[in-house]
């Protein structure tokens, strides 16, 4: 028998293995893309967006929500199904203290459902878990491999619960020919520097449910509902149209302002593919209509002139998706840092 190499024998092989490279060229690039962009800010840079839009479309789902961790990730999902204080939810005990944590956080009670031969959770033994203050399954993917989802699902429409399932150990795995993360009603990912992609750090959410990625996204931004606003204040020389204080504006259009030619940005910003109407009606309306324009002089209204100016419309709608709004924000950024010095 060989002795071995602990016992002072000979070592199967010398030196290390080799180790991970997790940024390749790409990486870099993008992430010096970045920084050259002036905002590493979330909401405000164009680059988590597309990173958001990208993972949605390679998952299939509506939605896709970053956050900062795998952690936060199952913490924001876990909220957006807002089980209430004391309520249980259900998880597995061969995993990452990230999918117990955010049940904590959330003021809950951590159930234990014992695991199958593939140490992800058995299906009898969640079921078992399962009483009238369950909220919540969190579906742990061990390894790469699938936990039953397909189950879990059914189990959890039976019970009227909410699935998540953390795939922070399963990016691109399929179970049954779907992804993992499609059967739950949101599905979690870790971008932390051990798995699969990574970010260094962060964490993703993804849903088809309007609703819940609405509430993930508020609840991972601390309450803010923005977005165009944000892109505005990013964009240099921009600025936002401010209502009267105390008014809570439902907006018919988004109006903001720009300094230097209107027509000009109405041009880049077209390129970009977001249309907008340069100065509203251009003129004070006085000097718009033929029938009035010798009655009044010029100079009668300078701030509405000056305003009008300057001033940009973008003609916002219910159809118009989160996506789409956060190409308007990323195109009226873009054309700020190149028309404005
Ligand atoms: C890594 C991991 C997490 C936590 O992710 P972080 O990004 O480290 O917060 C949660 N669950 C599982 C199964 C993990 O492997």
């Amino acid at each position: 028998m060989d002795r071995l190499a602990v016992d002072g024998g000979e070592p199967v092989r010398r030196g290390a293995l080799t180790p991970r490279q997790p940024f390749p060229p790409d990486a870099v690039r993008l992430a010096t893309e970045a920084i050259q962009s002036g905002s590493l800010f979330g909401v405000g840079g164009p680059l988590t967006r597309r990173f958001e839009s990208e993972f949605a479309a390679y998952y299939g789902a509506r939605h896709a929500v970053t956050v900062s961790s795998g952690t936060a990730a199952i913490h924001t999902a876990l909220a957006a199904a807002n089980p209430e204080p004391g309520a249980e939810v259900i998880t597995a005990p061969i995993t990452d203290a990230g999918s117990v944590l955010p049940i904590l956080y959330q003021g809950c009670v951590p159930v234990f459902a014992d695991v199958a031969d593939h140490l992800g959770m058995a299906v009898e033994a969640v079921e078992a878990c399962v009483t009238p203050r369950t909220a919540a399954i969190i579906a742990v993917h061990p390894f790469g491999g699938a936990t039953d989802v397909r189950a879990l699902r059914d189990l959890a429409d039976r019970h009227g619960i909410t699935l998540i399932e953390d795939c922070s150990q399963a990016h691109g795995t399929r179970f049954h020919g779907e992804f993992l993360g499609r059967y739950g009603h949101i599905g979690v990912y870790s971008l932390q520097q051990s798995k699969h992609m990574t970010a260094g750090e962060g964490g993703v959410c993804v849903t088809d449910d309007d609703e819940l990625a609405a509430r993930m996204r508020l609840f991972s931004d601390k309450g803010w509902d923005r977005l165009l606003d944000v892109a505005v204040d990013k964009a240099p020389g921009v600025t936002r149209w401010q209502p009267l204080t105390g008014c809570d504006a439902s907006y018919w259009c988004y109006p903001f302002f720009v300094p230097g030619d209107v027509t000009r940005w109405a041009d880049a910003l077209a390129a970009e593919g977001v249309p907008t109407t340069p100065g509203y009606i251009g003129k004070p309306i006085y000097e718009c209509m033929a029938a009035l324009a010798d009655a009044y002089p010029p100079g009668l209204c300078p701030r509405a002139t000056d305003a009008l100016t300057r001033l940009m419309i973008f003609w916002l709608h219910e159809n118009l998706t989160e996506d789409e709004i956060a190409d308007v924000g990323a195109a009226i950024i873009k054309v700020a840092n190149a028309l404005v010095d």
